[in-house]
This record gives structure tokens, sequence and C-alpha cells, in this order.
């Protein structure tokens, strides 16, 4: 099954920079040079790789990666139809052949198989054998791989071969600093800064806290998401609970403990 998603944007979407990712992905995609973005979840990748493709007025194809994902989900399959059997193309095919930004989404839960076929796209040579065709696509001109993951998450199982890793060039992406961090929150939400201001200084408090309990803590994305709760007529601090603290974990300790920090912040 094809799980991507195809975007044309005409406009560019808001993205707040954290300090020269932009100009350094446009220069790679000057150079065809693939791209890596790490950081943790919530912090504007996706939103990264959107705004830099309606900069660069291509068009994006997206894929989140799964644990099943097959070298076959990204290149294209057989299919049988009433004409008999017709070759379909997976999204990194569709993306080779018309010049897309293509996005692989937590590219490291994608089975080890997988990210195999992306060598030959992702150095010099620029292109994709479809064994199963026998075709060898060369790359459209606007064609280029980006693909994204979260170093929290790694563990021995789940990290790039090495080999894979060295075709990209790697831009390390956080959260961003309290005044952008407060600055997308009233943008995105519409709330005024007052507000956008505690919830930042709520998630500083939280990211000083040790990680022992929390596999992540809060995200750029959850801020926006409780400033949005706030708009919409919800207290600031029963938003917290709904779109902080009950997100981020489902241990009754730990929720207190951050309820705890909400009580003191907001
Ligand atoms: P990621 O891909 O890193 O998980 P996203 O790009 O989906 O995160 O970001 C989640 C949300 O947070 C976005 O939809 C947007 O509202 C907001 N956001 C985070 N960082 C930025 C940023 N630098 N500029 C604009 N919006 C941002």
């Amino acid at each position: 099954m094809d799980h991507s998603e195809q975007k044309h944007l005409e406009q560019v979407p808001y993205y707040a920079e954290q300090g020269g990712e932009a100009a350094l992905f446009a220069h790679a995609f000057a150079q065809r040079l693939p791209v890596l973005i790490k950081g943790p979840t919530g912090c504007g990748k996706t939103r990264f790789v959107e705004h830099m493709a309606a900069r660069l007025g291509r068009p994006l194809i997206t894929v989140s990666c799964h644990d099943d994902l097959s070298a076959a989900d990204l290149v294209g399959r057989h299919l049988i139809s009433e004409r008999g059997t017709v070759w379909a193309d997976g999204p990194l095919t569709r993306a080779v052949r018309t010049g897309a930004i293509c996005y692989l989404d937590e590219v490291v839960e994608a089975r080890k198989d997988t990210t195999v076929v992306l060598h030959p796209l992702a150095d010099d040579r620029r292109v994709l054998p479809i064994e199963r065709t026998g075709e060898h696509i060369a790359a459209a001109p606007g064609f280029m791989l980006v693909v994204s993951y979260n170093p929290g998450y790694q563990n021995v199982l789940k990290s790039l071969k090495p080999s894979t890793r060295q075709r990209f060039i790697a831009l390390n992406f956080d959260y961003p600093v309290p005044e952008v961090e407060q600055a997308i929150v009233t943008r995105e939400s519409g709330v005024d800064a007052a507000v956008a201001q505690r919830l930042v200084a709520l998630a500083q408090a939280l990211r000083r806290l040790t990680a022992q309990d929390l596999e992540e803590t809060v995200s750029t994305r959850l801020l926006v998401m409780a400033a949005r709760l706030v708009v919409s007529g919800i207290t600031l601090p029963t938003a917290c609970q709904a779109a902080v603290v009950d997100a981020l974990t489902d241990d009754a300790d730990t929720a207190a403990a951050l309820a705890e920090v909400v009580a003191a912040v907001i």
C-alpha cells in the first residue's frame, strides 16, 4: 500500500528559522546533495521541508516510514488489473521521474533492506534501478532526497547503516530558542503573546527535568496544540493538562510530577 502524500504548495508555509538551515538546504539542493535531518519529534522538521520545497518550487512527496515499509512500497510493484498485470510506480519512483523532493520521515523505522534502494540515488549516480522491470531511471534534475530521524528513539537495532548515512549531509535540529518558539506558538495558534510566553516558560521548565521517566519531552507541536485549545475557549491549566501532561505520559506518578511543574509555572 502507498502511504505517501504529494503536495504542490503554492504558498510558502510559515517556518521560523533556527539558524542558517534554509541556506544550507538551498545549497544542498543546488549541489544535488541528499539531506538527513536529525531532531526530536515536533521540532519543525516536516514544516521545514514543506517550506523549502515551496521556496524551491518543487513538489513534495512525503512517506512516513514504519517497520513494515518494504523496498516495493517505495519503488513500486506489479498490480493485477482488468487489463492484466500493470506496473505501478511507488512514491520514490514518482519523485525520481518528476523531479520532486522525496521526504522519508523517520527513515530508521523502515526495514534495513529498504534503505539500500536509496544508495544509487544518494550518490553521484542519481539513478534508481528497478529490478522487477529492469529499468534504470535517471533522476530528473529537480529530484532531491531528504530523510529524517529522531536520535532520541535510536537504539542499536534502529540506526542508519554507515554506508547509508555517509551519503547525506546532516542538519541537526532541536527545539527553537524561547523567543523563536514563542513567535511560532503565537503565529500557529493565534493566542496572545502573554499566553505564548507562559507556555514557552513551561516548556523550558519541563525540558530541564531529567528525562528519566519521559521518553520525549514537550515539543513545539504540543505547545501549539495547547495554545489552540486556549484560543478555542479552554482554560490554560486544563489545556496544559490535556496537551502537555497527559499527552506526555501514561504513568500516574510522572503525570503528578509534571502537573506540579504546570501549577508552578502557569
Ligand atoms: P517534526 O516533523 O519535527 O515532528 P513538525 O514540522 O511537524 O515536526 O512540527 C510540528 C508543528 O510545530 C508544526 O505543524 C508547526 O505548527 C510547529 N513548528 C515547529 N517548529 C516550527 C518552526 N520552526 N516554524 C514554524 N512552525 C513550527
